[in-house]
């Protein structure tokens, strides 16, 4: 019952310009990431859109995301497939976060365990 009322939440993003296209209600979901051909009034003319549900895996986020990764080409189909680019993209968040951590850990051990990195770093 709770899904009925996003059914006129669900969005169609332009593959070219990236733009919210005309909206449609939908009776059910489709398989995530969902492309439909359909008229932009931005681009005027008929490219594919990407349907976009709230909430859902395939959010208007994760469109923007792949918009601006370059995961569409110019006919508005997918250069990779959704599945491999979200686990491409899933890598490069963890490398991110590891490089993140990278970037605190020596001055936050060195601090946690008192050691005084200068002196450490004249000894060797
Ligand atoms: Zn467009």
């Amino acid at each position: 019952m709770h899904r009925t009322k996003y059914i006129l939440d669900h969005a169609f993003y332009c593959t070219q310009c990236g733009r919210r296209g005309i909206p449609i209600a939908r009776k059910r979901c489709r398989e995530e990431g969902h492309l439909k051909r359909l008229y932009c009034v931005h681009c005027e003319r008929v490219v594919n859109h990407v349907e976009c549900v709230p909430n859902s895996k395939y959010d208007e986020n994760t469109f923007m995301e792949e918009f601006t990764s370059g995961n569409f080409d110019e006919d508005g189909m997918r250069r990779i497939p959704l599945s491999q680019w979200k686990q491409e993209r899933n890598k490069a968040l963890v490398l991110s976060e590891e490089s993140r951590l990278d970037n605190v850990e020596i001055t936050d051990w060195f601090s946690i365990f008192g050691i005084d990195a200068d002196e450490d770093a004249q000894a060797e």
